[in-house]
């Protein structure tokens, strides 16, 4: 079955010209603009699907880049924020709760001792940075090519791979993110390309006397899916010891959904310090920074600053307990990963039938799609690699209501609410943007 052509978004352009005299780019967060006449307007969100304000419903994939694990307005995650909010909100003073959420996280977490909250991932990571560079002394760090750790200053370091590969040899010049990052910043931040066992061995023997920490996201969730070995994560634990560098686990994007534990769980690494945030609360505001005890002991008076005005509101906080007391005691991880899974399945079936070579990265929950045998193992390959297919098939897909990040390096998103009908009109939707694609 082919399925409809896409609907009218008329209302949704009309907001755009409007919103444009007071927004810039029309919206809230720049990675939200889809161009001038195709950035939509969410009227609302429901279990794995969301409808825009010309009432057109999508099949959501994206998931507010990671958060909605349960799905949209989940009513048990909902009731328990109303809750949250009947107590008052921010007291700039403690409360049991705060005691509750950081003992389930310790239990599901090995390895994790103590844990401070904050109101973002950008604001976690920011926090543990600091937090190792309290601790050793240090101030230089190392990066991963193709990690996202937040719009901090001291993230937003990447390789210029362009330049690299009409160069043919060496190593990617370090540029920021964005403009407004001081120059001078740039000697703290190193970078090394993922599972490269050598260049990481070369680069602490540079450098690891002087670093405070090396910074990993297990599977990265803003490169697709490229996912750090074990044998890479093991070599990076090793080497952290042996320099004295703190490993600090970026878990904002797989923590609470790849595994219990997090994904350091699955390759049995204990990180120094390390990080959640987004599948946490199911979308409200809240993220942790945690980890052994004494290096997290280094957050007090005279050593690493560190609060918020927010930090630990009753209503995220509420919303933490209660999403992390499902995704503890319930099926609900096994459940969405079964959904990817199927939602894999169904789509290879549709690729094999046109004998389209694809391959997939990252985990059920979470994961990038290729068309190539291969799935990248790093930033340079995919950087390198032809993503035109996937880029003109995404938005066929949003066109025909189903809804995954117009730029391969974001992941599909599962959440426990994605079911059987879901995937029926997923699959019926993939079949024919699929085929859209090949006719240009
Ligand atoms: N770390 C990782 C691994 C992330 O994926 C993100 C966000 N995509 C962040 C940090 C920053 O989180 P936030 O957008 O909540 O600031």
């Amino acid at each position: 079955m082919r399925a409809a052509p896409r609907r009218s978004i008329e209302k949704s352009n009309a907001q755009f010209q409007k919103a444009l005299k007071r927004l810039p780019l029309g919206v809230a967060s720049t990675f939200r603009y889809w161009g001038d006449d195709r950035t939509i307007y969410v009227d609302h969100g429901k279990g794995g699907r969301i409808w825009d304000i010309d009432g057109n419903g999508y099949v959501d994939y994206r998931l507010g880049y990671g958060p909605a694990i349960l799905g949209y307005a989940d009513e048990r995650v909902d009731a328990a924020a109303r809750r949250g909010m009947e107590v008052g909100g921010v007291f700039a003073l403690s409360t049991e709760r705060e005691l509750a959420v950081a003992d389930r996280i310790a239990k599901m977490v090995p390895g994790v001792d103590l844990v401070r909250y904050s109101n973002s991932g950008t604001e976690a990571v920011m926090a543990a940075l600091r937090l190792a560079r309290a601790h050793t002394g240090r101030d230089s760090y190392l990066l991963i090519e193709g990690a996202y750790h937040g719009l901090f200053d001291a993230a937003m370091w990447m390789a210029n791979v362009e330049e690299w590969s009409q160069r043919g040899g060496g190593d990617p010049e370090v540029v920021a993110y964005s403009k407004g990052i001081p120059q001078e910043l740039k000697t703290l931040a190193h970078l090394v390309p993922m599972n490269d066992l050598q260049r990481l061995e070369d680069t602490f023997k540079r450098h690891g006397n002087d670093m405070a920490a090396m910074l990993i996201e297990p599977i990265q969730g803003n490169c697709c899916g490229i996912s750090a070995s074990g044998d890479y994560v093991r070599l990076a634990r090793k080497l952290c010891d042996q320099y004295g560098v703190l490993l600090i686990i970026d878990e904002v994007k797989t923590g609470f959904r790849v595994a219990r534990g997090g994904v350091q769980s699955l390759h049995g690494v204990t990180p120094d310090i390390c990080t959640f945030a987004k599948a946490m609360a199911n979308g409200y505001p809240i993220a942790v920074v945690a980890g052994r005890e004494e290096v997290m002991r280094t957050f007090r008076y005279g050593g690493a600053a560190h609060g918020g005005t927010y930090t630990a509101h009753s209503v995220s906080l509420a919303a933490a307990e209660e999403c992390l007391r499902i995704l503890d005691e319930t099926p609900a991880l096994e459940t969405l990963a079964k959904y990817g899974e199927n939602l894999k399945a169904g789509m290879s079936r549709i690729l094999n039938r046109r004998g389209i070579v694809h391959s997939y990265a990252g985990h059920d929950s979470m994961f990038g799609l290729f068309f190539a045998e291969k799935a990248p193992d790093n930033y340079r390959d995919w950087k390198t690699s032809d993503y035109s297919f996937y880029d003109q098939m995404a938005y066929h897909l949003h066109d025909l209501g189903v809804i995954c990040e117009p730029d391969s390096r974001e992941p599909w998103f599962m959440c426990e609410a994605h079911d059987a009908s879901c995937l029926e009109d997923t699959l019926v939707a993939f079949e024919t943007a699929v085929d859209m694609t090949l006719e240009h």
